[in-house]
């Protein structure tokens, strides 16, 4: 006896799921892309490593290993998300304004 055959729609399984995410989180993060534990907010620095992990300076988040955890709260790789250093703070609708207070200081 087979299994039914209803040329049902394909829904995608929880591991294709998975792969799409991780996809696409390895399209955000790239090799200096400094990522913050979202439980304890540390932030990892590739450019400076994990000497608390062993991670020698220049590793990017995605080559570490897998059972690498938060130096600060043991919490995965799967508790850092990426650092957005480039957006503009919400709560300021002049956006960046460097170089105002130094000329109006000026003098
Ligand atoms: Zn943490």
């Amino acid at each position: 006896m087979s299994e039914e055959d209803t040329g049902a729609p394909h829904f995608a399984t929880g591991a294709e799921v998975e792969a799409l995410l991780d996809k696409y989180a390895r399209d955000r993060v790239g090799a200096h892309t400094r990522m913050q534990c979202k439980v304890c907010w540390y932030v990892y620095n590739p450019d400076e490593g994990c000497p608390e992990e062993a991670i020698d300076p220049g590793t990017p988040f995605l080559d570490l290993p897998d059972d690498f955890v938060c130096p600060d709260c043991g919490h995965p790789k799967t508790a850092f998300l990426p650092l957005d250093d480039d957006q503009i703070d919400p709560s300021d609708p002049s956006g960046p304004a460097q170089g105002w207070s130094d000329r109006w200081e000026h003098g």
